[in-house]
């Protein structure tokens, strides 16, 4: 099944596909070992800063080889903030972009995702164009406290709004803000999920509606929020602190291994680890 079938059969069975962002390799294994292990499809995600880290054209050519191996595994440009590197994304062969005018006017934003809708069916057919409006903030990191104007009514999406932006757009899949953020809040859950607002935008546009900013968000929330319409649930902060104690402990416990497979592996486990209990829970398994 190519991204969009897979994307339907979740929508049908009232699941959602969960996407994981990779800034490197080991990152990647725990991705591919958590599909091999459960059987679940997964998004591979990478930002512009994680893009330039690891490569786009080097994801492509791993996602490529997994899919030649029957394995599930999709390729995301996550946040594209330029009409350029979402077609560099589409380009490299890529399942699906997003373009993020979230900070431009509406009427700019309408044209450039358009732009980048239009280039995506002229090169690939198969590769879907998600955008976002409202705001929830930009940073996948532990925050001392909300982003300004995250959550509030002002920077919520107005189900009119969404509607609109998706006919004049031609988007496939919509990333509204409903309550959510990018990041977590240290010591504190992150706000309720507005799941009335994500029934009202998904049945009032019929797309598939992906969920921003999953890290810090309640079990409950999650099952509501998929049971009303998200398709697509997006982790990311999540897994990088899973990442980095771990690797800090395994440096601590062995201060004197240098091999770097040794000192990794239980950085790539920890990722493994969280990447199974979300898929699980995404799943309702
Ligand atoms: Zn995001």
């Amino acid at each position: 099944m190519n991204l969009k079938e897979t994307i339907a059969d979740a929508q049908k069975r009232k699941v959602a596909i969960g996407h994981f962002n990779v800034s490197n390799l080991e990152a990647v294994h725990a991705i591919k070992e958590a599909v091999q292990e459960t059987g679940y499809p997964i998004i591979i995600g990478l930002s512009e800063g994680e893009g330039e880290f690891f490569g786009i054209r080097e994801l492509a050519c791993l996602v490529k080889e997994f899919k030649s191996q029957g394995l599930p595994i999709f390729a995301n440009a996550d946040h594209s903030y330029s009409v350029e590197r979402a077609q560099a994304a589409i380009d490299a062969g890529f399942d699906a972009v997003i373009f993020d005018g979230a900070e431009l006017s509406h009427e700019e934003n309408i044209i450039k995702t358009k732009e980048v809708v239009e280039y995506a069916r002229s090169k690939n057919p198969d590769c879907l164009v998600e955008a976002e409006i409202g705001f929830i903030g930009k940073s996948s990191s532990v925050l001392d406290k909300l982003p300004e104007g995250v959550a509030t009514a002002e920077f919520l999406t107005k189900p009119e709004d969404a509607v609109k932006f998706a006919q004049a757009t031609g988007i496939d899949l919509l990333a509204p803000a409903i309550g959510n953020l990018h990041g977590m809040l240290k010591d504190m859950p992150n706000p309720a999920l507005d799941i009335e607002r994500i029934q009202k935008i998904s049945d009032d546009t019929g797309l598939p509606l992906v969920l921003h900013g999953g890290s810090g968000i309640s079990e409950s929330d999650f099952k509501k929020a998929i049971q009303s319409g998200i398709v697509i649930v997006h982790i990311n902060t999540e897994i990088r602190v899973a990442f980095k104690d771990a690797l800090m402990q395994s440096l601590a416990d062995n201060p004197d291994q240098i091999a770097p497979y040794k000192y990794l592996k239980p950085a790539k486990d920890a990722v493994k680890k969280v990447i199974i209990e979300k898929l699980k829970l995404f799943n309702n398994a």
